[in-house]
């Protein structure tokens, strides 16, 4: 097929594209290279169990994004939560953050928490986020629950990230704030109360589909290779387009290699991440634990790190779950094996019993899931992103500009974009 021209080419129609899209009202396509649009906010039905890819709930901080898809769905589809999560520690539950919950614990863990916290050496800097944890909390509460939460999480060394690697998302708490939550319990997470769409996340996601030409979202359409000085991308389809600008949404990581330039492979070669498995399980029978929206897991021993209760959110009579669990990039993944382990680790923690059935359940694997945010390779991605911009190429959202994000975030940075671009 021939060459084509388009002001705005974009790749991925996930939430940052599809949003790109909504805004710059142009002249824009965008390629897409899985069957349907949405990417890590699509959602998976299967027999009675709706899922997403992993929980992906909303805490909307502006009301602009959060009326787009208030304004376009059936009040009653819609559900308002408090969050209720927890932390299971050593056979208890205990309310989430753990470092605001310490008196939660039993007596002689809750002092070694108290006496460490008060006795911690406070620096002005930190070197990296382990260092940060250990200075602002103490050893305790960092051993028995920050570092090993996060190391199966992040699955790296807490040194290798940034002191502010998880920047707002991390619940910092002072003293004083750990004191008074004794008596009176109040939540400081970024994410205390939640919004979700009872059909799944991908149902909003759709929302920003619909309104969009059809036409000018190409699905099963994969970028291959990307030449700078021609303006020009390739499909794996044999296709060509020329753009004026070029906006990736697509995982930098993978991005990259579609210059076929040494130093963007470098780079490449450099980028730091985590991946994750992600299990939705679909039973029989609800669980004994009704209330629970999510838990952390801290103990090693345990194969994931976080778990999730749909049927809890949406007070649904049968458990349906979701599973996480973390990985270093470049580790192979043995589904059938984890998918024993964790049902194993679900009996002993009491979660499920013998005799429920798993219905139904399906395994994803998000590749790259969160990116291992550190100073120096993050002043190589600034410089890049300047020298592509010169070029008319924009990398946005969680996965494209390289950081920790949430979907609202994704939405604000692709609408300031096309406003950018469009002035
Ligand atoms: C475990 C986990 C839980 C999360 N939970 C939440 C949550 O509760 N709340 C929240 O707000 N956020 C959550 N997030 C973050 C959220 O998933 C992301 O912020 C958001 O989905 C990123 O959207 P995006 O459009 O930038 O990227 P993506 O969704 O990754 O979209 C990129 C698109 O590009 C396409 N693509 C890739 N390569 C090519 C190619 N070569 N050619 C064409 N197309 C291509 C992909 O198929 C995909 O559709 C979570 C993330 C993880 C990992």
């Amino acid at each position: 097929m021939g060459e084509k021209k388009v002001k705005y080419l974009i790749i991925g129609a996930g939430i940052s594209g599809l949003t790109f899209a909504n805004y710059i009202k142009d002249d824009y396509l965008i390629l897409e290279k899985e069957a349907e649009a949405g990417g890590y906010c699509r959602t998976i039905k299967k027999g009675d169990f709706i899922w997403d890819y992993a929980g992906h709930f909303f805490h909307f901080k502006t009301d602009e994004f959060k009326n787009i898809f208030l304004d376009n769905v059936d009040k009653n589809d819609v559900i308002y939560q408090e969050k209720c999560t927890k932390i299971l520690y050593k056979n208890a539950l205990i309310d989430y953050p753990f470092q605001t919950n310490i008196h939660e614990l039993e007596k002689q863990e809750f002092i070694d928490c108290l006496y460490d916290l008060f006795n911690k050496e406070e620096k002005e800097n930190y070197d990296n986020f382990l260092d940060m944890l250990y200075g602002k909390f103490g050893k305790s509460i960092v051993e028995k629950f920050l570092k090993p939460y996060n190391e199966k999480l992040y699955a790296c060394d807490l040194r290798t990230l940034d002191k502010d690697a998880m920047g707002r998302f991390f619940p910092y708490a002072n003293i004083k704030q750990i004191i008074n939550n004794m008596k009176k319990n109040e939540d400081i997470s970024y994410n205390n109360t939640f919004l979700y769409p009872k059909n799944g996340a991908g149902s909003f996601i759709n929302i920003l589909y619909d309104k969009l030409d059809k036409k000018k979202i190409l699905l099963k359409t994969t970028i291959q290779s990307i030449d700078i000085k021609n303006k020009a991308v390739k499909t794996q389809n044999g296709d060509e387009y020329t753009f004026e600008y070029l906006i990736n949404t697509a995982p930098l990581n993978h991005f990259l290699n579609l210059f076929n330039e040494e130093k963007f492979t470098n780079l490449e070669q450099e980028l730091s991440y985590n991946k994750v498995l992600v299990f939705n399980l679909g039973f029989n029978k609800k669980s004994k634990l009704v209330k629970e929206h999510w838990i952390y897991i801290p103990d090693k021993d345990c194969n994931y790190y976080r778990i999730g209760f749909y049927d809890n959110i949406l007070n649904s009579d049968k458990l349906s779950m979701y599973i996480e669990i973390g990985y270093d990039k470049k580790a192979n993944i043995n589904v059938e094996e984890q998918l024993k382990l964790t049902l194993e680790n679900l009996q002993k923690q009491n979660i499920i019993d013998k005799e429920m059935i798993l219905e139904e359940h399906v395994a994803i694997i998000m590749d790259p899931a969160y990116v291992h945010i550190n100073g120096e390779t993050d002043k190589k991605v600034t410089k890049l992103k300047t020298e592509l911009n010169e070029h008319g190429i924009y990398t946005i959202g969680r996965y494209g500009a390289w950081t920790y994000c949430s979907m609202e975030d994704c939405m604000i940075e692709a609408k300031k974009l096309s406003e950018k671009l469009s002035e």
